[in-house]
């Protein structure tokens, strides 16, 4: 049984599903618990991460709150920009990006996390006088699903810390300023201590730069899906790295700005994805809870194996049954195997927790179905933040074929 005090149920039958509807209130706590957790450091700032929800009513509330934004794309840039953020509270972090891509975010006065030799050099040939940061790859293995696994030897993110000895040449050869050093070792670090030992390595790394003004240790704090799952111990890790970051203060002679970026930590808990049943269906092995909706509105299930915890709204005292609950994609489109939920009829509606982070922002026009509505619960109110779309939204950039 959910135990949200939003009205989810209502909110389905006002808005109609599929639905993603995201609770203010959890935002904000999840977002205070960065703050006390370290609030031993004086210069912390908290960047969100805007890819896991990128709705412009979320990234103004995270305005609101005092946040700064990490972004990945020149278009992330221009939606934190329309959200109300100024260019000196986003910062960009990309992968491969093209120096036209670095250029243009350059340009708007957005700074920069460089994570390639060749993107170093070219920007220390070409705007020496611009300060960068550089996103350094510890090769920490972190936990989580291979996917989002992305600070080991082989992944393709950062600089590795063994080519430092090229990053100071560049440096030197160019007379470019390095501000920041970086990192993200990918997401569901469940041990503080290997967040701490990949931190270790960027601190040992920052004593070689003499200009520094932060450190980021990035993310990839895990929550927690569903009771019997655990999630990082951020109490714990605040208190920690309070401690070893005074010890890298006292051997950098300076004070530096502290910053970290979490998406998921920060947006997931808030969120429900909502969707109605079409039908039951009985098959010689399984019950199949057939929904109106696919991975083309919440692919996680699919693409990492996610186990959203998963309520029947319409029957919450109903005696609990297995079900497959697959959606309507043609081709293999599995949310759940085998959970036990709460007895599905057709026209139930089914609410997906922890679905605020890579639900709306990862769904996509698959099968040409309309993406979801989105709603913001807010102040004990409903506020509609994304219309459903409408068969205009799916040819409005097309042309017909001409002879
Ligand atoms: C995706 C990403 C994050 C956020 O990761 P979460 O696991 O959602 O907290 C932070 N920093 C960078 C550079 C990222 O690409």
């Amino acid at each position: 049984m959910s135990t949200t005090q939003v009205p989810l149920l209502e909110l389905a039958e006002t808005y109609s599903c599929p639905l993603y509807v995201y609770d203010a209130a959890v935002i904000e706590k999840q977002y205070n618990r960065l703050v006390n957790a370290f609030a031993d450091i004086a210069d912390f700032r908290i960047h969100y991460a805007m890819k896991a929800l990128s709705s412009v009513a979320i990234l103004q509330y995270f305005k609101q709150l005092g946040s700064g934004l990490d972004t990945v794309s020149l278009q992330e840039v221009q939606l934190g920009l329309h959200a109300g953020f100024s260019p000196d509270e986003i910062v960009f972090t990309p992968s491969g990006v093209s120096t036209d891509e670095l250029e243009a975010v350059m340009r708007l006065g957005v700074s920069m996390n460089i994570d390639n030799l060749k993107d170093l050099e070219w920007m220390g040939t070409h705007y020496p006088e611009v300060p960068v940061g550089v996103r350094i790859n510890p090769h920490v293995m972190a936990g989580g699903h291979a996917n989002i696994s992305v600070g080991h030897i082989d992944s393709k993110f950062g600089i590795s810390v063994h080519q430092l000895p090229l990053v100071h040449r560049i440096r030197q050869n160019t007379g470019m300023t390095i501000h920041g050093l970086h990192m993200h070792t990918g997401s569901d670090i469940l041990d503080v201590g290997v967040f701490l030992h990949a931190a270790e390595i960027l601190f040992e790394a920052a004593l070689t730069f003499p200009d520094l003004a932060c450190l980021d240790f990035g993310s990839g704090f895990k929550v927690a899906y569903g009771a019997n799952d655990t999630e990082t111990d951020i109490e714990e890790l605040g208190r920690l790295f309070a401690e070893r970051f005074a010890q890298f203060v006292t051997d950098y002679g300076q004070s530096v700005k502290l910053m970290i970026e979490p998406g998921k930590f920060l947006v997931s808990e808030s969120g429900y994805f909502l969707a109605k049943v079409n039908g039951v269906k009985q098959t010689t092995s399984s019950v199949f809870a057939q929904l109106d909706s696919g991975f083309n509105h919440l692919i996680r299930p699919m693409l990492y194996g996610a186990q959203h915890p998963i309520y029947n709204l319409s029957n919450q005292e109903g005696k609990m049954r297995f079900y497959t609950v697959v959606g309507y994609i043609c081709e293999t489109d599995t949310f759940a195997a085998n959970r036990k939920i709460e007895e599905i009829h057709e026209g139930d509606i089914l609410a997906f927790a922890n679905a605020g982070a890579y639900g709306f922002s990862m769904a996509s026009n698959y099968n040409s179905r309309y993406k979801p509505a989105e709603v913001l619960w807010y102040k004990g109110k409903a506020q509609l933040i994304r219309a459903h779309e409408t068969f205009e939204d799916l040819i409005k950039n097309q042309f017909f074929l001409k002879d």
